[in-house]
């Protein structure tokens, strides 16, 4: 995007399409803060169309702060119902209670000392509810200011900063509504419709628009799991279809915890369960340390020989195996 070019144009452009093209939705053309508020919280991990039904149930039953502050956690928890993360209830819950208490605050500074109000939720509230000239930065508004500039790897600060310069000061609520509309429904993460947008005039990311913002994989997850692999009264080594640590396949029973699964089974005929040793093992998303113990059971399972196993399975197997071979009375 070229900044010299960037002008009055450009917003009269996004807030004539949001005019013509934005979703009516409850929590639009109201100016109380509260309703706001509840809808900015439900945003945050839920999807507008299932919002719906949970903020007009929610609105209903508390249609003002004062109502929600005096209101027993059970039910405003019941009001939520649905809707999961329920620390977002909480936090409301909370932030009633301080409202109802001291009154509203209208800045997005002031905002942000109510428990539990990120910069985001006080910003949308602030430039919304009480006009202040303050700029939002969201999912969509970053993969719109990433696309629009051509910034494959945008940076937090940078964000903050284009978003506030492209910010309408006139019309700072409307302004930031646009922008996440644009986001929503055009700027979609796959198959923008730049041939529709507003903005396309003045986009340096249109011609390849899905390389913004670059998405980098997600760091693995260090997980600690203890298996169990269960041999039989002659020593045979077992595996059975329920203790596959991946779906569907045969293999060792794993159990994420500790050693939660050892003391179960130990529990269940496996008399002598001892600790061999470890395996480690990347999937994607997650990173496994595995403490690979071995116990006698009585109740059943199949020769791994032949059968599909994971590669994790193969892994604690070749363990056990060479345990058993180490350990074996030596014929010299
Ligand atoms: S032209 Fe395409 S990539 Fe650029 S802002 Fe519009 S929808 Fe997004």
């Amino acid at each position: 995007m070229n900044e010299r070019r960037v002008v009055p144009e450009l917003r009269q452009a996004l807030l004539r399409w949001y005019g013509a093209r934005a979703r009516v939705l409850p929590w639009r053309g109201t100016q109380d803060p509260y309703r706001i508020a509840l809808a900015e919280v439900l945003l945050q991990q839920t999807r507008v169309q299932q919002a719906l039904g949970y903020y007009e149930r929610f609105v209903t039953r508390f249609p003002t702060w004062e109502a929600l502050a005096a209101a027993a956690e059970g039910d405003v928890l019941k009001a939520w119902a649905g809707a999961g993360y329920y620390a977002r209830a909480r936090r409301l819950h909370a932030m009633a209670r301080e409202v109802a208490q001291h009154g509203m605050p209208r800045t997005a500074a002031r905002l942000r000392t109510l428990p539990g109000v990120g910069p985001y939720t006080a910003a949308a509230v602030a430039s919304i509810a009480f006009g202040e000239p303050v700029a939002v930065v969201d999912g969509n508004v970053r993969r719109v200011l990433s696309r629009l500039a051509g910034v494959a790897r945008p940076a937090g600060r940078w964000l903050w900063e284009k978003a506030e310069w492209l910010l309408d000061r006139e019309h700072p609520g409307r302004w930031n509504q646009a922008l996440m509309e644009l986001g929503a429904l055009v700027c979609t993460p796959r198959a923008p419709a730049c041939a529709d947008c507003p903005l396309g005039a003045w986009c340096e990311g249109k011609e390849s628009p899905e390389a913004y913002p670059e998405v980098r994989p997600r760091k693995a997850r260090a997980v600690r799991v203890a298996a169990l692999v269960l041999t039989g009264p002659g020593g045979t080594v077992l595996v059975r279809r329920d203790g596959a640590s991946l779906g569907g396949l045969w293999g060792v029973p794993l159990a994420e915890g500790g050693e939660a699964l050892v003391a179960l089974l130990a529990e269940h005929g496996g008399a002598a369960v001892r600790r061999i040793g470890q395996v480690r093992h990347a999937f994607t998303h997650k990173r496994l340390t595995v403490d690979v113990y071995v116990g006698c059971v009585d109740t059943g399972g199949a020769d791994p020989a032949g059968l599909p196993l994971s590669r994790l399975d193969e892994k604690i197997l070749a363990l056990a195996g060479e345990h058993e071979r180490d350990s074996a009375p030596s014929e010299g």
